[in-house]
């Protein structure tokens, strides 16, 4: 079988549109809803939803920290409440402002740089990241207004090489069917 296997968590959230552009791309997506789902996993990737309630699931069901080790260990991506998770968690060594720019009316697709190149991207009610660690590459930035201030807000950064390399965006690449985000993760 050929494609990387990539774990989706699978608890609340974006999870199916992350499925479908994993598998557009000639990988296997693996639902993870237990611990041992992320065994053999390749990649990872924490969908949007609601970042609240992803924390406490992830504690329902006993996966905190089986998925701060997955995302230590092998490449990862966060999407929105993904990058809340991975900011909270301490794996990723940002902080964010959630809701930062403003209700879901407010929402917005836009395209933004990434990496030299561009990604078309959607927010919804989308954190914006408020401090990068050393570690830690700007890739996007978006001059949308935030609730503190104008713009431009950074949205999208990297941190590590290699199999611990963590992706985190403010936004949601799996709904426009832009596939940058995730063939850069996956390469
Ligand atoms: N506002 C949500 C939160 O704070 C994130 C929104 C999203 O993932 N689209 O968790």
């Amino acid at each position: 079988m050929s494609g990387r296997l990539v774990g989706v968590l699978a608890l609340q959230g974006g999870v199916a549109e992350h499925a479908r552009m994993i598998e557009s791309l000639g990988h296997r997506p693996r639902l993870v809803r237990r611990v041992g789902d992320l065994e053999g996993i390749e990649a990872l990737v924490l969908p949007g939803g609601e970042s609240t309630t992803l924390r406490r699931l992830l504690a329902a069901f006993d996966l905190t920290e089986a998925i701060e080790d997955a995302a230590r260990r092998v490449p990862t991506l966060g999407t929105c409440a993904g990058l809340i998770l991975l900011a909270t968690l301490g794996v990723l060594d940002v902080d964010v402002e959630r809701n930062a720019f403003g209700p879901q009316v407010d929402s917005a697709t836009t395209r933004l740089p990434w990496k030299g190149g561009s990604v078309v991207a959607a927010f919804i009610r989308a954190p914006r990241i408020t401090r990068v660690g050393h570690g830690v590459r700007v890739c996007s930035t978006w001059r949308g207004v935030g609730r503190n201030g104008s713009g431009p807000a950074i949205v999208g950064v990297e941190q590590g090489e290699g199999e611990e390399r963590i992706l985190g965006v403010s936004f949601h690449p799996e709904l426009t069917g832009d596939t940058t985000i995730h063939r850069d993760l996956l390469g």
